[in-house]
């Protein structure tokens, strides 16, 4: 199988047919050609998974190619932007098709629910290497800025937090988890939603926004430096609210901690809202069918500080994920 034919059998689909598909030309030609709705602003972004750093050999492709776009399309809700396209760049050591036939059905599985077509990419041989890049539209003004937290603003996270860096834990072996509650965990790493359907009804409503991917507190820096702003997380939200598991709950407290703040690849949204927009917030959490739940506030004051249930300062220190460190 050559690389053209590779490309046709897992990565061609037939043309969208909706005259009001932004894809003006799709893969086969030089470049893919697409339509902005007039007047709104590009949004694009891109995130590789390399494997050894990213993922493990051994796991399922089929998930592989959900969770490459998925945490692409995080960035585009992150940002507020509705999806328009994406490209994959693909290095592969060499042409294993039952491994290209699930990797494919996977991405474009997740492709299909967030109207994300696939426009065009690159093959290649390589270690295994998958580069997404993902386009989408925001309307001017619309877009929620890392930088346009103000002091006062509630603090929120989406969805649960903490279980993708269990699983992590339960591989390295440092945590045991009976069956279910392992499988419900490892979901959570491998397969991960993006909230782009909060991020699209946050517009208007959220003032900054990141996703998780190194992190809560480490991600939730980036918005305070771009802000210059601080933060007071109270961290009873752990142990008292919806926004991790039960199965997370039931950790010894430090370890519990440790997940939810500073475990990486959850790819929920955390966002910051003036208190006076609670009721703008609640109805797009409804509208978006997405959880959401309020862990903190924004500080004139920089720095962030971390509060126990009883209001007392929380001794434990915590890193987020980084590369190069
Ligand atoms: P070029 O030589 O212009 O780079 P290629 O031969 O690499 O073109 O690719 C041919 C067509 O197939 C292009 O439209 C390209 O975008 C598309 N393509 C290549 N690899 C992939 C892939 N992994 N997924 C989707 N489209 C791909
Ligand atoms: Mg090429």
């Amino acid at each position: 199988m050559n690389e053209f034919d590779l490309i046709a059998r897992y990565f061609t689909r037939s043309a969208p047919t909706s005259a009001a598909s932004p894809v003006t030309l799709g893969i086969g030609d030089d470049c893919a050609l697409l339509q902005p709705t007039p007047g709104m602003l590009l949004a694009t972004s891109t995130d590789m998974l390399v494997e050894g750093r990213h993922f493990l050999s051994t796991v399922d492709p089929l998930k592989l190619g959900h969770k490459a776009l998925a945490v692409n399309l995080s960035d585009l809700a992150a940002i507020g932007a509705r999806p328009l396209g994406c490209l994959l760049a693909l290095a592969m050591p060499q042409v294993d098709e039952p491994w290209l036939a699930q990797f494919s059905r996977g991405l474009f599985a997740l492709a299909d629910l967030h109207g994300c077509p696939l426009v065009g990419g690159d093959t290649t041989r390589g270690p295994l290497t998958i580069g997404v890049t993902v386009f989408g539209e925001v309307a001017p003004g619309q877009a929620l800025l890392r930088s346009r937290a103000q002091p006062g603003d509630d603090l929120y996270v989406s969805g649960t937090v903490g279980d993708a860096r269990l699983a992590l834990e339960v591989f390295r072996g440092t945590q045991s988890l009976s069956g279910q509650a392992f499988e419900r965990a490892r979901e959570r790493m491998e397969r991960p939603t993006p909230r782009v359907a909060l991020g699209l009804a946050l517009r208007g409503v959220a003032h900054a926004a990141i996703d998780v991917s190194d992190g809560l507190i480490g991600d939730l820096r980036h918005i305070l430096t771009a802000s210059r702003c601080g933060a007071t997380i109270a961290t009873g939200f752990v142990f008292d609210t919806d926004a991790t598991s039960p199965t997370l709950k039931q950790l010894p407290t430090a370890a519990a901690l440790d997940c939810a703040l500073a475990g990486g690849d959850d790819y929920e949204l955390v966002f910051t809202a003036s208190p006076s927009a609670r009721d703008a917030v609640h109805q797009a959490a409804l509208a978006s069918q997405t959880q959401v739940t309020r862990i903190g506030q924004i500080d004139a004051e920089p720095g962030l500080r971390l509060l126990d249930p009883h209001g007392q300062p929380l001794a434990q220190r915590f890193g987020s994920f980084d590369h190069f460190a």
